[in-house]
């Protein structure tokens, strides 16, 4: 038994080295998901949940991948990893089952070099894992070739499996894992939904945090993702620009601070630049906290991935909160927007500051204001400040540093 632990432990080690030399981003996404190796497992492979941990795990079917080989698991590791990469297929396969799960696999193994660049290499005879449903299976359909596989989405494949008749065995192929199984302790992908009603977000947030982790640990050691199909590149670049922070939770804090803070309002004057903006606002304090965002424009914020991840996090921050602020600069104050009042869109010239930071005017203005938070988007670098005792929480940009003594978010 321990013995062969060792061997499957031993496989899957060089699996996952034969990934990292080729695309060292599925190594490091392949690395942060649990992997298990079960006896009970009917198929290959599979996606479960984790019922303890509510994680998103593989499953390996232990005495079938103990004979098979590393090129096998290889393949049988990207193929799920493709699953894991579309999560937005997940809810389509509940509904629509074998068939929207074939066309899927067909997209998906068009996508494994292995598979599709040497179809006779998993041939039914040298394969353990069974047929494997190649890009080859399409020879047989009207006006479709292999070729075509790669400009196909899903949905438009799909239609087209379940009209061509001249296809029967199409159903028969064995795939390289399934839609279903029951297994003690694990809910299959296909039944979460059944089992908890909108929990395909919460498995969403799964995947897009895993992707940016390995996303982050491959640019601090210089290296780059390998080379990855087009939509995959697409998708990974729309998670590294979404906000991964749930700003509903964080406002909670500022929430619970708010009647302290009430007690000694006291009204700012209007503004004579800024007529329309806080006087007489009453609102249920309790419920919506009025916020500050202290956006850094200073030089270290321009390239343009960070710009990108700092609108994505104040448009987040905005949909969970109406009551909000946003005021930007480097060293002085460059714009303020109240986005009750409109939409936030600074002009270029206003994003990109001299040199230099200091966000005191922020915090400043955080007093002048009489928020009931601060929520700063920085990347760290910036001298010491007064808060002005104005409860505020750090969201701390991709590479930059936590500020000691404040609550960040990294
Ligand atoms: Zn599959």
């Amino acid at each position: 038994m321990q013995k062969e632990q060792s061997q499957l432990d031993k496989i899957l080690s060089a699996a996952l080295i034969q990934i990292v030399d080729q695309r060292p981003l599925y190594y490091s996404i392949l690395t942060r998901i649990p992997k298990f190796f079960r006896n009970d497992l009917n198929r290959p492979c599979a996606l479960g949940i984790d019922q303890n941990t509510g994680r998103l795990s593989i499953l390996l079917n232990a005495p079938v991948l103990t004979a098979a080989s590393v090129d096998h698991l290889q393949v049988v590791l990207e193929h799920l990893l493709f699953h894991i990469l579309a999560p937005q297929h997940h809810e389509d396969r509940i509904k629509e089952g074998e068939s929207f799960h074939l066309a899927c696999d067909l997209i998906i193994n068009q996508n494994i070099s292995q598979i599709r660049d040497r179809p006779n290499a998993f041939s039914k005879k040298s394969s353990v894992l069974g047929k494997l449903l190649t890009p080859q299976a399409l020879t047989g359909l009207h006006g479709f070739s292999a070729e075509s596989l790669a400009s196909t989405s899903v949905y438009e494949l799909w239609p087209l499996l379940k009209k061509e008749n001249h296809l029967p065995d199409l159903e028969s192929y064995q795939t390289l894992d399934e839609t279903d199984f029951q297994l003690h302790n694990f809910v299959s992908i296909s039944r979460w939904q059944k089992l908890a009603p909108g929990n395909d977000i919460l498995l969403q947030n799964q995947v897009k945090h895993t992707v940016t982790a390995a996303m982050l640990e491959l640019h601090r050691l210089g290296k780059g993702p390998g080379r990855l199909p087009g939509n995959l590149s697409k998708y990974i670049t729309a998670i590294l620009a979404e906000s991964q922070i749930d700003y509903s939770s964080l406002l909670q804090k500022f929430v619970g601070r708010a009647p302290a803070n009430h007690k000694q309002r006291t009204w700012t004057r209007t503004n004579r630049k800024y007529p329309n903006l806080i006087k007489g606002s009453i609102r249920n304090a309790k419920e919506n906290p009025r916020m500050l965002v202290i956006m850094d424009t200073s030089g270290s914020m321009w390239d343009d991935s960070t710009l990108k991840k700092v609108l994505a996090e104040i448009d987040k921050i905005y949909r969970v909160c109406p009551d909000l602020w946003v005021i930007g600069g480097d060293v002085v104050e460059k714009f303020r927007y109240f986005l009750k009042k409109g939409a936030f869109t600074p002009s270029p010239r206003e994003l990109f500051g001299g040199g230099g930071t200091d966000l005191q005017f922020g915090f400043n203005a955080a007093k002048e204001l009489d928020v009931d938070g601060t929520i700063v988007l920085t990347d760290g670098a910036i001298p010491t400040f007064d808060t002005h005792k104005i409860e505020t929480t750090f969201v701390i940009v991709p590479e930059g540093i936590a500020i000691p003594g404040y609550d960040n978010i990294l």
